[in-house]
């Protein structure tokens, strides 16, 4: 089968010679034809060397590859994707787990599918596609992951990641499995509790964030119940919640969720009932996050700051930090003696030296002793591929404030 042939400028070929699965339009030579976007595109050196296949887009990223080899991306080539996604997901022992059945199955570039997110519930995928290739083809990725994992739903949900530019208009839906449309009619929307460490979630993948949850802090949550008991904990930026358990679990003595949105701590309220029902150590307020660090009295000794990405680009980097300086200031000021700081940064753009340094001004602002106890990063649900470093976008520090 013959696709259309890109060629890129002399020596723009080196960083794809070295596995980064990402062309920028600026090292682009020659577009033979006249690809649409989401079209299947084969890229080929200066010297007519050929170096990958991926999905073609009008942008600052006009190719991401998903082939290093020649190859014809037909259902089976994506159903390898997928099994290979979900065996190494077995390998880590979440797959098939009873404590755990919420996982990422596929991260992007980390599983050699850039552009494409599945998270999974349980007994339903949430798909969520940030390329126009991977929307192009989003039933055969229902059908592949339908068949080899054989769960019952596929819910799509790119209304707001796909580029709006492109004028696809997606709708969030069912795509295929038990909750897909019938005769034009949606079966009821499944519900499902999500397990996590044998701590059981509400998920709505319809209304809330991203796909409905964050399983990145899976494994910082864990670490956070081995320092909660006893302690008086405050849960900054709790979404549905999922610090509070486990310091709950962990036997913290009074935990606090905070967070600017009603409907989060709602859901959180919702998630304390059903692990903890009636327990009288949580409190939940919806508040903003520099008013709420502003006003509170120095109760607690331990705090979790998990920000929403302050840079979503790198225009905004020098903003973002100075948001991260600001926040963790409060918290150096008002955290008790011999307090623990969990702190945060889920923004790509910002870098693990950036965000280190943003906390240590901070620290340096307040006179504390502040030391290191941990440095914390993304789960292995959510790898990164070793050639492509700009994957790894979870940082965290533990730190012990004196
Ligand atoms: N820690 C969460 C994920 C946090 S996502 C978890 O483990 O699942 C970031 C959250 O910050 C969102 O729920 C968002 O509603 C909240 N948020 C954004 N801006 C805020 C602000 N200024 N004050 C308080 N919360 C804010």
């Amino acid at each position: 089968m013959d696709y259309i042939k890109i060629t890129l400028k002399p020596k723009k070929e080196e960083s794809i010679l070295r596995f980064h699965p990402w062309i920028f339009s600026g090292a682009i030579q020659k577009i033979q034809g006249n690809p649409k976007e989401g079209d299947i595109v084969e890229i080929y050196t200066s010297n007519n060397e050929y170096c990958g296949t991926g999905h073609y887009q009008i942008g600052s990223i006009a190719v991401r590859i998903f082939s290093f080899e020649k190859t014809i991306p037909n259902f089976i080539f994506w159903k390898n994707k997928i099994e290979k996604a979900y065996q190494l997901r077995l390998a880590l022992g979440l797959a098939g787990c009873p404590e755990n059945n919420t996982y990422r199955l596929v991260h992007g570039e980390g599983d050699s599918m850039p552009g494409l997110i599945v998270d999974i519930y349980d007994q339903t995928a949430v798909m969520q596609a940030h390329s126009v290739g991977m929307h192009t083809i989003r039933m055969e990725l229902a059908n592949a992951i339908i068949d080899v994992l054989g769960i019952q739903h596929v819910y799509y949900k790119s209304e707001t990641t796909l580029p709006f530019k492109a004028n696809l208009n997606p709708k969030d839906e069912y795509l295929t499995g038990k909750g897909a449309p019938i005769h034009g009619v949606t079966l009821s929307h499944p519900v499902n509790t999500a397990i996590e460490n044998g701590l059981e979630f509400h998920v709505d993948w319809l209304k809330g964030q991203k796909t409905g949850f964050f399983t990145d802090q899976r494994d910082n949550r864990s670490l956070l119940e081995k320092y909660s008991n006893g302690r008086s904990v405050l849960n900054m930026f709790c979404y549905t919640g999922g610090f509070s358990f486990y310091a709950m679990r962990g036997g913290a003595k009074i935990v606090h969720s905070v967070d600017s949105s009603a409907k989060a701590i709602e859901l959180t309220k919702q998630n304390v009932e059903l692990n903890f029902p009636d327990d009288k150590r949580h409190e939940a307020y919806a508040t903003d996050a520099f008013r709420y660090l502003e006003e509170m009295k120095e109760e607690y000794d331990l705090i979790i700051l998990d920000p929403p990405a302050f840079a979503k680009h790198r225009d905004v980097l020098r903003n973002a930090l100075q948001g991260y300086k600001k926040l963790n200031v409060k918290a150096f000021e008002k955290i008790k003696p011999g307090g623990i700081l969990f702190t945060f940064s889920c923004s790509q753009a910002v870098s693990k030296e950036q965000f280190r340094l943003a906390v240590f001004s901070a620290a340096a602002i307040s006179g504390r002793n502040v030391r290191i106890l941990h440095q914390l990063s993304q789960p292995a649900d959510h790898p990164v591929n070793i050639y492509h470093p700009e994957g790894e976008y979870l940082k965290g520090l533990v730190l012990y404030v004196e």
